[in-house]
């Protein structure tokens, strides 16, 4: 730390990545990308935008923004769009969350949160799941806080009916909810709807999971036309061009290769449950993942063992070195290859003793 940094940082604690090894070298299973390429049309568009480069993008994003809205059946002033919705999260806190809110999220989540509290902030409010990793819903009913949860949840993969996050949005009206729904496509039912009938629901989405656009950085927000107004505020406020023109016209072109997109989606989910079932038969306990990726572990194999292991073998998975999930490994689903080589590396790991 030099000392120039600010006092306001003193206790960050930054989010640390999973690791990006060079090309080649390993069977990544470790950040939950799409085994597959982007669609042929983004690849036509992004090649056919990039002769365009010398010119800013359009810092409304409206053709990206138009084609969400369709998407979802809202209108245009419901989307805002973002340089990944890492960058959409941290507009919600710019906008709507300070010191004098907590906001509540589950003990077991997406690392993100309570890295933003610290560099916004904003005190969190760590909500303990279940033994079995499920959201206590009582706890969020009229909790009188900010609310995030990931649905389907990270790294757990767990998903919570919508009519449970209408309960909890109905019940703090005072507070943002916010949805994020970076995994939504790979088996879970989507909370947009809900917009129209609750002012403080605010979801967040991704391009870099189901869509095969995780190095193209795109990510929205769907919600009440006054919630976007004051984000894009905020927008404006930092960097209006968020977004590059090679991501918009990607972005703009995956949504016109839904057909592709919803194909991958459900052989992603084919593989998943596929791979789930070769692992229950060698002893792996699993959570009911409706993401894209498993959440395992081995009731006689240390998560860090197998990890550590894995990885001497080529495959890198991620593992939380965290007292509830340490047992675990988060598998990203891959290609029927890769999740063959997962599978015989762990048997010959758990039947080789
Ligand atoms: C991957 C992920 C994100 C971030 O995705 P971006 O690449 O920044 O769009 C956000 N939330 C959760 C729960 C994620 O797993």
């Amino acid at each position: 730390m030099s000392r120039f940094l600010s006092s306001r940082h003193k206790d960050l604690k930054p989010y640390v990545p999973g690791e990006q090894p060079r090309e080649g070298v390993l069977i990544k299973l470790n950040t939950n990308e799409s085994p597959y390429p982007p669609s042929p049309g983004v690849l036509a568009r992004v090649a056919e935008e990039a002769g365009k480069l010398r010119l800013y993008p359009d810092p409304e994003a409206r053709g990206l923004r138009e084609k969400l809205a369709a998407r979802f059946g809202v209108g245009v002033e419901n989307v805002l769009v973002t340089n990944g919705s890492d960058e959409a999260l941290a507009f919600a806190y710019m906008a709507f969350f300070d010191a004098n809110t907590p906001v509540a999220f589950p003990d077991v989540t997406y690392g993100f949160y309570p890295v933003f509290c610290r560099v916004f902030g904003v005190p969190a409010e760590i909500m303990p799941l279940r033994e079995d990793f499920s959201v206590r819903v009582e706890d969020y009913i009229g909790i009188g806080r900010h609310v995030i949860l990931a649905n389907p949840n990270a790294p757990t993969g767990l998903f919570l009916p919508v009519e449970e996050i209408r309960r909890i949005a109905e019940s703090n009206p005072d507070n943002i909810v916010l949805v994020d729904e970076a995994y939504i496509d790979f088996g879970g039912e989507s909370a947009v709807p809900l917009i129209r009938q609750y002012e403080n629901l605010l979801v967040v989405g991704t391009f870099s999971k189901s869509r095969s656009l995780a190095g193209g950085r795109i990510g929205y927000i769907v919600a009440p036309a006054p919630l976007i107004q004051d984000l894009d505020a905020v927008r404006n406020s930092f960097n209006p061009y968020n977004v590059s023109r090679l991501a918009l016209a990607a972005g703009e072109a995956a949504l016109e290769d839904q057909a592709y997109y919803d194909a991958n989606c459900r052989e992603i989910i084919r593989i998943r449950e596929e791979t789930a079932e070769k692992l229950r038969g060698l002893g792996f306990v699993l959570t009911d993942s409706k993401a894209n990726f498993l959440f395992a572990r081995h009731p006689k194999r240390p998560g860090g063992e197998l990890h550590k292991a894995l990885r001497e073998r080529g495959i890198l998975v991620r593992w939380f070195n965290q007292p509830r999930t340490a047992d675990y490994l988060r598998i990203t689903v891959g290609t029927p290859a890769q999740m063959d080589a997962l599978v015989e590396a762990l048997r010959s790991l758990i039947e080789g003793g």
